[in-house]
């Protein structure tokens, strides 16, 4: 890898390949990536895009929709910018390769599913592999580019950004000029410069004990953001996937909200339907509503799961639409065709984030978020099924069309770039502590700041937290800088970030539920939960 680009992209999901195919006609590109190409959240999506490609549905439809899910904290402008923008982004897609489903063969349009939140059949899929064959058209397109350099196993550990007295024709700014990047084969960092650094980094599920997220999702570009002084916002609003499969000891594996869409139902343990008891529209209801329903019953009952009973639908249209649950599911001896599915809730999808504008530009200059990294005014307090997609798809294109324009301006100077001052020795010990520490932060933030939140358990959980936090920052000073140590200094930094703003925020509203302000108050809370630190100059 060269140490200078124009663009440094960090992320290899559906939001930095977006960036990088609209960017590579005009300056070299290069991706980094902290595992393979594919492994990413995008990868793993299966229900779908929302998107408005019917005549029966309506752009004002899709804007209701989300702003109705958003709870009073979602940006107008943006939901009629991504809503209207669904159509040619889906064009777009298809245009780079993406096989969605079709109707039928005979009627080659496409398939569209329904889920919960949505008033219409929207969501554009490919079966039940929409983020796999995203993931493989973008790559696939992105591989064929001579300017676009795609860099597994390289792990942006911050940011850098240049010292405020440095830049000469500006009044003190801060500017981001790239990110010191490890090579996890070799152990070496360096700094990567660029003109533009995108973080496209995904999510943060792994901040918790069960989440559908792979091991990626260690909320890396939230933590450098902050650490280098941009503005975060809104990470009160986790939200809590209600169905994660159940198994005492696999890792959480998801399954879609499609499959409730397609007419499962919910059943306690002993088969009781309850959905009804908690909203009119029972198992199509908002995804916050139905976790917090399953919570609620689990515990009343004391069990570790309720029943998704597909079992009343047709076998095959369920294989044919389903393949990817039905295999799976059979991996752990479960024919869904035949038997309920035991599910519990899991940390799924972080609708808070780094801060952009409608341009992706975050309050740093020369920093730009796109996916989930990013809190860009779509999702407000809960995030309407299959919109994180288009979010990324919208926003991707928005920033790159801005990223673009900032290579008119001067050259870096090389006294702007900072230097990679970090030493430290070896730790045998480390994978203990590492481990340790990753599973007593989940546990901390499952427990005290999950779907059900109280004043007591947040202020709990924020006296653990920093102690732990500050024990990890001391271990990272003093070890050899390694991608388990990096992750987990992230992942205390998000989790204390995640806390902060649950305790800031006194009331209840989406996906933040507190018992001791279980109202909304939108006289005093209808405002952006944001956090900063200051940086000194
Ligand atoms: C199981 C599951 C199902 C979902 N289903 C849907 C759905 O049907 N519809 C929908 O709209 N959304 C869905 N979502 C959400 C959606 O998939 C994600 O929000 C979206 O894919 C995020 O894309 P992204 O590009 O922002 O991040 P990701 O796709 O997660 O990519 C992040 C990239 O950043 C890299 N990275 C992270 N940290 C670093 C670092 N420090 N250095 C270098 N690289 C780094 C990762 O390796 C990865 O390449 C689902 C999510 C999950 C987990």
């Amino acid at each position: 890898m060269g140490n200078d680009v124009e663009f440094l992209l960090i992320g290899s999901g559906i939001g930095g390949l977006t960036f990088a195919l609209q960017v590579a006609d005009y300056g070299s590109v290069a991706v980094v990536t902290k595992k393979s190409h594919e492994e990413s959240n995008t990868n793993y999506a299966q229900g779908g895009i929302a998107a408005v490609v019917s005549d029966k549905d309506s752009f004002q439809s899709h804007i209701e929709d989300t702003l109705q899910a958003g709870a009073g904290l979602c940006r107008r402008k943006v939901v009629e910018e991504v809503v209207r923008r669904g159509p040619e982004c889906i064009r777009q897609l298809r245009d780079w390769g993406v096989q969605f489903s079709e109707r039928s063969s005979e009627a080659p349009t496409l398939s569209l599913g329904r889920e919960g939140g949505h008033s219409h059949d929207r969501i554009v899929h490919a079966s039940d592999l929409t983020g796999a064959e995203v993931e493989r058209a973008l790559l696939e397109k992105a591989r064929s580019h001579p300017n676009i350099q795609l860099l597994p196993h390289y792990l942006a550990v911050d940011l850098a950004i240049s010292k405020p007295t440095i830049r000469k024709n500006s009044a003190g700014e801060r500017r981001c000029v790239g990110a010191f990047i490890l090579n996890t084969e070799s152990g070496e960092v360096k700094l990567v410069s660029a003109k533009v650094t995108l973080l496209a980094t995904g999510g943060c599920g792994h901040v918790y004990l069960h989440t559908t997220n792979p091991e990626i999702a260690t909320g890396d570009g939230i933590a450098m953001a902050y650490r280098a002084g941009a503005v975060v916002a809104n990470l009160e609003f986790m939200q809590f996937h209600p169905t994660a499969l159940y198994t005492p000891e696999a890792r959480s594996f998801l399954i879609s909200e499609a499959v409730r869409g397609f007419g499962a139902v919910l059943r306690t343990r002993s088969g009781k339907r309850f959905m009804a008891k908690y909203h009119p529209a029972k198992e199509l209801a908002p995804r916050d509503i139905v976790a917090r329903a399953i919570d609620s019953e689990l515990k009343q009952s004391g069990e570790p799961y309720v029943l998704l009973d597909l079992t009343a639908l047709q076998a095959d249209a369920v294989r044919q639409r389903f393949p990817y649950i039905h295999k799976r599911c059979l991996e752990y001896h479960l024919d869904i065709t035949r038997e309920p599915i035991p599910v519990v809730p899991a940390a799924h999808y972080m609708c808070g984030g780094v801060r952009t504008d409608l341009h992706g530009q975050t309050s740093i200059p020369g920093l730009y978020a796109t996916g989930e990294v990013a809190c860009t005014g779509l999702h407000g307090a809960n995030r309407l099924a299959s919109n994180s997609l288009l979010e990324a798809l919208v926003f991707s294109k928005n920033a790159a069309h801005s990223a673009v324009e900032e290579l008119k301006a001067p050259p870096l100077a090389s006294s702007m770039f900072p230097l990679w001052q970090k030493a430290g020795s070896p730790n045998h010990e480390e994978w203990v502590l590492i481990s340790h520490d990753r599973h007593e932060i989940q546990r901390l933030m499952w427990d005290y700041v999950g779907i059900v939140r109280s004043n007591d358990r947040l202020q709990r959980a924020n006296r653990h937290i920093r102690l732990i936090a500050s024990e990890i920052e001391e271990f990272y000073r003093q070890s050899v800088v390694a991608e388990g140590i990096v992750e987990l200094r992230n992942l205390a930094q998000v989790a204390q970030l995640i806390i902060r703003s649950a305790l800031r925020r006194k009331e209840s509203r989406g996906l933040h539920f507190d018992t001791d302000y279980p109202e909304r108050d939108d006289r005093r809370w209808r405002r952006d939960t944001v956090l900063r630190q200051v940086k000194k100059s």
